[in-house]
């Protein structure tokens, strides 16, 4: 049936899927439209915001004031929260199509990019993903166990997932305490025996991924000074020719912060920071754990703007007791909607989702599933703008949902038993963690477990 959507009589119903940056701007661009639209978001767990709140570091506050932001966003009339309910599990795709004429995947990016090298899955290596959902106080993650009793950590990768995992280890317990890390996770870092961590980039200083604020954090610790070397710091010359000609001074800015580091040297501090380049992990050996991993050395090829690691052949066995891939984020698939395995993203075209390379009809994507794990949370607000500005666009094509009364789909979860928590149920659970935070002078204690944000509704 096609009949004209987006009307007084007949708004445009929209499912979004996932509720991190992407899908609140999305909601934000569909409900700042002269049409009228209904935006119902679905969430997995019972708390909003996703990365926002389960992937920026505590001790980046300022980051999350981003959520005051969607919180006006959720009060806006034709929205709702749809939270504690798995599209996939507890509602097929295929089943939101009977209710809503446009569903629109934003549920990010919920795994990682492995190594593939041997011993990658011995104890004592683990993933960057996990260990930051874990301090995070993902309920996911909260009864994994960090194993952090040996002198060393190594940390693959140069991104700002990297910085942050490296910060929250060199960090002592007294800076992280009123930030809103997770109590299990700040209780085991208290206890935590790493003194050495190292930050491993397969490419050179000049290709660093992370940006100039994370890496100027480093200079500014309480017990852990960085620690780099001059000679890393030497540029060929076509990495000296990407600085000349970059458009933006994120590289330029990180090289001079890691030259003075380089000069100023480690004074006496408890811990140290190393930021070593040119090394790929080739394999990670120990007798049932992580004990060393072997590097192999790097040198760069190609041109400006486009150089390669290329191995060496050159060896080094470095001691580790805990090992850290943090290599990028990797998109998982939901049931029902095509998937692009290798580059785990959702085929789409400029957001409206395709199969084969043609677009199907009512499904679009936003966010780190429709262009991979990239950019910072404001990145996302082009992007979701982006694809709503083309679901208009095929508004008129668009064919309408047959089950349009929204009391159908709250029976239908109701009568799955699904406990959906609404907006208003979560900023009840959001008052209670901030009141548990108090006591201990942190921003809030999150709730660790789904059981325990529900029974938090129970309890009033
Ligand atoms: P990222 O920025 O893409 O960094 C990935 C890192 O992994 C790069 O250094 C990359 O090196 C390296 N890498 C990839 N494959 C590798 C391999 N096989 N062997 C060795 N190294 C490898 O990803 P991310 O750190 O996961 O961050 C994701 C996004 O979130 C980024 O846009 C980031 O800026 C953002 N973020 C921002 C903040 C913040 O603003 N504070 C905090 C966290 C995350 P190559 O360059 O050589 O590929």
């Amino acid at each position: 049936m096609v009949s004209v959507l987006g009307t007084q009589e007949n708004p445009l119903r929209v499912a979004v899927v996932g509720s991190g940056p992407s899908g609140f701007y999305a909601a934000d661009a569909l409900l700042r439209s002269e049409k009228n639209v209904i935006v119902d978001m679905f969430e997995r767990l019972p708390a909003p915001f996703g990365l926002v709140r389960y992937g920026v570091a505590p001790d980046h506050a300022k980051i999350k004031s981003v959520i005051k932001i969607y919180e006006k966003i959720a009060e806006r009339p034709g929205f709702s929260f749809l939270g504690n309910v798995t599209v996939g599990r507890d509602i097929s795709v295929q089943e939101l199509k009977n209710f809503y004429d446009v569903i629109l995947l934003t549920y990010g990016a919920a795994s990682d990019r492995k190594l593939g090298i041997p011993g990658e899955d011995l104890p004592g290596s683990y993933t960057a993903t996990e260990f930051v959902a874990w301090y995070n106080g993902h309920p996911d993650y909260r009864g994994r166990e960090f194993d952090l009793s040996g002198k060393v950590a190594v940390v693959i990768g140069q991104g700002n997932v990297a910085a942050d995992v490296c910060r929250i280890l060199c960090k002592t317990p007294e800076e992280l305490k009123n930030t809103d890390i997770a109590s299990h996770a700040l209780e085991a870092l208290a206890q935590s025996k790493i003194q050495e961590i190292y930050m491993v980039g397969r490419r050179g200083p000049a290709q660093a991924a992370f940006t100039p604020v994370e890496i100027r954090e480093f200079g500014e610790l309480a017990e852990c000074d960085p620690v780099v070397s001059p000679v890393e710091l030497e540029l060929n010359p076509a990495s000296r020719a990407e600085l000349e000609t970059a458009r933006e001074l994120t590289r330029k800015k990180n090289i001079e912060t890691l030259q003075k580091f380089a000069a100023a040297g480690a004074s006496s501090k408890r811990k140290k920071f190393f930021v070593r380049f040119l090394r790929s992990p080739v394999e990670i050996k120990g007798n049932g754990r992580v004990e060393k991993v072997v590097f192999e050395k790097n040198e760069l090829t190609g041109e400006p703007g486009k150089q390669k690691a290329r191995a060496t052949g050159q060896k080094e066995e470095w001691p580790c007791g805990i090992f850290f891939r943090s290599v990028g984020y990797h998109g998982v698939p939901v049931p029902g909607v095509p998937f692009d395995e290798r580059a785990g993203v959702i085929p789409n075209q400029e957001g409206r989702v395709t199969e084969s390379g043609r677009v199907i009809p009512g499904v679009y994507a936003a966010g780190w599933i429709k262009r991979g794990p990239t950019g910072v949370i404001g990145t996302n607000k082009a992007d979701s703008d982006e694809t709503v500005r083309h679901i208009f666009e095929d508004i008129s094509r668009l064919p309408a949902a047959p089950r349009r009364d929204p009391r159908l789909l709250l029976e239908s979860l109701k009568g799955k038993g699904v406990r959906v928590v609404s907006f208003p149920d979560w900023k009840k659970i959001d008052a209670r963690e901030i009141s548990r935070g108090q006591p201990a002078g942190k921003p809030r204690e999150k709730f660790a477990a789904v059981a325990d944000m529900l029974d938090a509704l129970v309890v009033g």
